[in-house]
């Protein structure tokens, strides 16, 4: 059995929450016009690391109010929780953010692509 700690309600059984996938992922911005395979990349494609992730949560059985957790994918070790719209704030949660293409909207990653590639 798994202890989560729900910030709002303390440590409970791990049947009580889901795990809404990965967090913090830019979304592309309507003025920001992307092709269909960037868009693809943004609604499909998910970092699937060994290491430290971060997830957003949900105590379903319980207060029903989300947040966010940098959680280890091999010992299920729960690093650090930290609300919605917050920032992790230990080193190895940072470092997963940082690491992390997906914290950058799809217009972005794909200028930084063309900058890498000589292009503009
Ligand atoms: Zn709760």
């Amino acid at each position: 059995m798994l202890l989560i700690e729900c910030p709002y309600c303390g440590a409970r059984d791990e049947s009580e929450f889901s795990c809404g996938g990965e967090a913090h992922i830019r979304r592309p911005l309507a003025e920001n016009p992307i092709s269909d395979a960037e868009f693809a990349e943004y609604l499909f494609w998910r970092d699937n690391p060994k290491g430290v992730f971060l997830e957003r949560w949900c105590h379903d059985a319980g207060c029903r109010r989300w947040f966010n957790a940098a959680r280890d994918t091999v010992s299920h070790e729960f690093i650090e929780i930290y609300p919605m719209g917050a920032l992790p704030k230990t080193a190895a949660a940072k470092r997963a953010y940082d690491a992390s293409w997906r914290r950058k909207t799809a217009s972005e990653a794909a200028a930084t692509s063309r900058k890498k590639e000589g292009k503009k």
